[in-house]
């Protein structure tokens, strides 16, 4: 417990994320699905006192931390950058495979490569289960193959962060921007952290599902989860298809436009409606779509947008560049960057007034102090202040997100 603030308050107030930290930390705590098809520590009575402190002081859902603090912002939305440009994976496979043009897959085979690194600390589907995701320590290139595309169903990319770090090896971490706010706000108290994790790399994030989604798609295709053998998101193309396959040789293919038509059927984590690095100023490198307007109007052969935000990141991309794995692209402007994620845009202006909201329900305060949220705020129209403010007071003031039956 930090302050007055419990894991139980942060489940409770729907600002866990489930990014598995608190199994990690807590010997007698993992992460279970609850009712709502989200992934939450369990039990919330699991925890010592020592181990709650810790994991109230680093949980993503209440802080939120670049990286690299020490360098000015060069925009107000997009933080501190070095280079934002086109980029994409040079080998085919890895650009098809990938779930835009296999940038993060490419620089994680790289760092293999080369030796840089022992391993990418990831998430792939689970073959057990091919619905859930779940960490995993990939050594080769093909091992970090198996784990390109994205993954919107729910996962703890740190739940095995304990295992991976008891390695003792240097590795790279490819996680969402709050999972890297985590092992940000953890490497203040393990000193493993920065000692072993050479490269933080993650993807500018919409936000994550919960199960319900994958669910309601399997329902209307009349298709029981326990026949699934494959569910992929989405790659094999950009933006690729979903597509499910089962035990009985049946096939279907939803296109990314029906799969996301409309933003009621999303299933979002609640906290992502709150998130303030959703465009990875945790990492030294963001990948991104880059589709004109923030959709996609068809398929193409995959190209990534990379947002380098460190000296270190500058490196990487140009050593892998120059060893084969990535080809460079144009730089892209603000202005560009912009039109590709006019929803991010508006949702970090929105903030400071969802925040004001979130406030006066008494739920935890999300700490976000690098994320110039009041001055971005002052950049939202003001006739829509107050309805952003009333809408998070609603979400969040009238529900208990914790579910005891899960
Ligand atoms: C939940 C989610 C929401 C996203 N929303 C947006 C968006 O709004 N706008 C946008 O421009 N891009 C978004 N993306 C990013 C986009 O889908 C691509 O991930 C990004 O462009 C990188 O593409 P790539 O081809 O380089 O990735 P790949 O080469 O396919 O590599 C993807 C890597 O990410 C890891 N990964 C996949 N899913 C997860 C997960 N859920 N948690 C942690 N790690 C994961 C994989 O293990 C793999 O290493 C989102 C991604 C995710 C996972
Ligand atoms: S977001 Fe992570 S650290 Fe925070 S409560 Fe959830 S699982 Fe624990
Ligand atoms: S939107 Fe933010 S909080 Fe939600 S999964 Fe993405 S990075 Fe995490």
């Amino acid at each position: 417990m930090t302050g007055n603030v419990s894991i139980k308050n942060i489940v409770d107030a729907g600002l866990c994320i489930g990014c598995g930290l608190c199994e990690a930390l807590a010997a007698d705590v993992s992460m279970k699905k609850n009712r709502q098809g989200s992934l939450r520590p369990y039990p919330l009575d699991g925890f010592t006192r020592e181990e709650e402190k810790l994991c109230t002081m680093v949980c993503p859902g209440i802080h939120i931390k670049p990286s690299n603090t020490a360098s000015p912002p060069t925009d107000a939305v997009w933080g501190h950058y070095l280079n934002m440009q086109y980029a994409w994976a040079k080998n085919e496979t890895t650009r098809h495979i990938g779930s835009t043009g296999g940038v993060l897959t490419a620089l994680g085979q790289y760092l293999i490569k080369s030796g840089t690194v022992d391993f990418i600390y990831h998430v792939k589907a689970d073959d057990k289960n091919p619905l859930d995701s779940k960490a995993c320590i990939s050594e080769t290139t093909a091992q970090v193959l198996a784990g390109a595309g994205s993954r919107y169903a729910p996962v703890a990319p740190l739940a095995a962060l304990d295992t991976a770090l008891n390695r003792n090896q240097p590795f790279a971490v490819i996680a969402k921007p709050c999972d890297l706010s985590a092992i940000e706000n953890l490497s203040v108290k393990d000193k493993r952290i920065n000692q072993l994790i050479r490269y933080r790399l993650t993807m500018v994030c919409g936000g994550q599902s919960t199960a319900q989604k994958a669910e309601t798609v399997l329902k209307n295709a009349d298709i029981p989860e326990s026949q699934v053998t494959l569910y992929r998101h989405r790659g094999h193309g950009n933006p690729g298809p979903t597509r499910i396959e089962t035990n009985d040789g049946r096939a279907i293919e939803l296109t990314y436009q029906a799969l996301w038509a409309d933003e009621v059927g999303w299933s979002l984590e609640s906290r992502c409606k709150l998130c303030a690095d959703a465009l990875g100023e945790c990492a030294d490198i963001a990948a991104a779509d880059v589709w004109p307007g923030g959709s996609p109007t068809g398929e193409d052969e995959g190209f990534n947008g990379v947002v380098v935000r460190t000296e270190a990141g500058q490196h990487l991309i140009e050593q892998a560049t120059k060893a084969g794995f990535i080809t460079l692209g144009r730089t892209i402007s603000i202005a560009r960057f912009n039109d590709f994620q006019p929803h991010q845009l508006e949702k970090k202006q929105a903030l400071k007034w969802r925040f004001l909201g979130l406030k006066q329900t008494g739920a935890p305060e999300i700490n976000a102090p690098y994320s110039r949220l009041n001055e971005l705020g002052q950049q939202f129209p003001e006739a829509k202040r107050q309805q952003e403010a009333d809408g998070a007071r609603s979400r969040f003031g009238h529900h208990n997100f914790t579910d005891e039956s899960s």
